[in-house]
């Protein structure tokens, strides 16, 4: 008897192949465990971003050398956010449940478009959790995304489509269309904006809101923005909030923006992109008064919920209004009453994705296994250390502190006694010196003109020794900085 041809994908010898695997296991592990010996980041060498590019591998390559590739060559030179050096833009640092989350995820290889299965009954379990933690009722909807810039997009589409119709769905914005205002403030995210131009709503169609001293939307410039849009002849449909502002950490006066929404018959979201899970601490929660009152909040789990990328949520407070703007009546997506095509409405009657990943199991093994109030005691802790920061900052004369701090973001930088240095490139270099030091990763932000030094504190495994090093840094190289610019 002939041998079947043997083609598949699957290893010849499984066994060789577990003992690859566990050596792949134990080098994550590793590389977490180990975290703080390395650099925060380190600069590519020209010669490793060379050697990495070839031509379309035709043959085969042993698991082993590839993953001796990756190991070499990519390993070393990721963004840094796993270590708890890393304090710029908002990251997420992930976890080791959430790492072997996804390897559970990637071998049962679920596509989480719909269908009568168990993990889409996963992602139902974080969307009834979600409706608890804010305060959301019954009839609520949520779907993971690829985070908050697709969720923010969504709630723009769900809007305009109760603002229109279904029917715009058919026929395009028309007319009726071309009559749509959306408010938010100016320290809102660039992602709002994006929303309005790929909805087809065009950017021009966005008020941009001043904001008050604390960096909130000012309600009453607010008012008069949508008075006047009405006196014109326009149609008001939608606002964002915004729950920690990308770049000071500002949360708007939510309650107050939910009785302008409500007065004005628009369309209440919340970007609370990394503030929104600020629910689950107690101490932060209060802040977020209001958002109970939204008709949908974007968020990520990938930030201050440490869920490794990507886990972006949209939740809607209507599921309807929500199904209205996406689901989609194909002969090839019917549903059953009875087998695998059962269990409708799926996921991918709440967004765009139809083929989707199990972004869901690392949320639900992140959240079941440590627990809310572990998680809300790791939020909480990243305001302390940002509080931390703001008193260090200000009992140095050298430093000035350039916002507020509302939550775990602090804008500084370093002054130079000699006032003929141009104080901003200054910390712009200082900020480039850091990072290329390996001690600490801020970033840059500016503040009302000024560039600043961003500490935004995300990361579970910062510390206050961790703070400590970015200061004496950020001292001992601002020094030698004003130093040299005065020459
Ligand atoms: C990070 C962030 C976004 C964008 O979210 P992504 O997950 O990167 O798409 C939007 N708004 C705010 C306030 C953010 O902090």
């Amino acid at each position: 008897m002939q041998k079947p041809v043997f083609n598949s994908l699957d290893p010849d010898d499984w066994v060789a192949f577990r003992a690859q695997s566990h050596r792949m296991l134990e080098d994550m592990l590793d590389y977490v465990e180990n975290i703080r010996q390395r650099p925060v980041w380190q600069p590519i060498p020209d010669e490793i971003r060379h050697h990495f590019q070839e031509p379309l591998p035709h043959s085969a390559t042993s698991l082993a050398a590839a993953h001796q590739t990756f190991m070499h060559e990519v390993l070393p030179y990721a963004v840094g956010n796993v270590h708890p050096g890393f304090m710029g833009w908002v990251h997420g640092a992930g976890t080791p449940v959430g790492m072997v989350a996804e390897m559970l995820a990637a071998g049962l290889n679920a596509n989480l478009g719909g269908r009568n299965q168990m993990p889409v009954e996963v992602e139902r379990q974080i969307v009834r959790w979600m409706r608890e933690l804010f305060g959301f009722p019954d009839s609520a909807s949520g779907v993971f995304v690829t985070g908050t810039s697709m969720a923010n997009l969504m709630s723009v589409l769900v809007a305009r489509t109760v603002a229109l119709g279904s029917t715009v769905r058919q026929e395009g914005l028309g007319d009726r269309g071309a009559q749509l205002v959306a408010y938010t403030s100016t320290a809102a995210h660039g992602c709002i904006a994006q929303a309005m131009d790929l909805s087809g709503l065009g950017t021009a169609a966005l008020r941009r809101i001043p904001t008050n001293a604390r960096h909130q939307i000012d309600i009453e410039a607010l008012e008069l923005a949508i008075a006047a849009d009405r006196q014109a002849g326009l149609r008001p449909f939608f606002i964002a909030g915004t729950a920690g502002t990308v770049d000071v950490g500002a949360v708007d006066d939510l309650t107050a923006l939910a009785e302008v929404a409500q007065r004005e018959s628009l369309w209440f979201h919340i970007d609370g992109a990394y503030g929104a899970l600020g629910m689950l601490a107690p101490d932060i929660a209060p802040l977020l008064a209001g958002i109970e009152r939204a008709d949908s909040i974007a968020f990520d789990f990938h930030k201050w919920g440490q869920v490794p990328y990507d886990a972006g949520f949209l939740l809607v407070r209507e599921a309807s209004q929500h199904m209205d703007a996406f689901a989609a009546p194909v002969a090839y997506l019917r549903r059953e009453a009875r087998g695998l095509a059962g269990g409708s409405p799926w996921p991918c009657d709440f967004g765009p994705d139809l083929s989707r990943g199990f972004r869901a199991l690392k949320t639900w093994f992140t959240i079941k296994v440590y627990g809310t109030e572990k998680l809300g005691q790791v939020i909480s802790e990243t305001c302390r250390l940002a509080r931390y920061l703001e008193q260090q900052v200000q009992a140095h004369a050298e430093l000035e502190l350039l916002a507020p701090v509302a939550l775990n973001i602090v804008c500084f930088r370093y002054r130079c006694a000699d006032e003929s240095v141009d104080v901003d490139s200054v910390n712009r270099e200082l900020v480039a010196d850091l990072h290329e030091s390996g001690i600490a990763v801020p970033s840059t932000t500016t503040v009302d003109g000024k560039l600043a030094i961003r500490a935004a504190i995300v990361n579970h495994r910062t510390g206050v020794q961790d703070i400590d090093a970015l200061l004496s840094a950020v001292l001992t190289i601002g020094a030698a900085r004003c130093h040299s610019g005065a020459q």
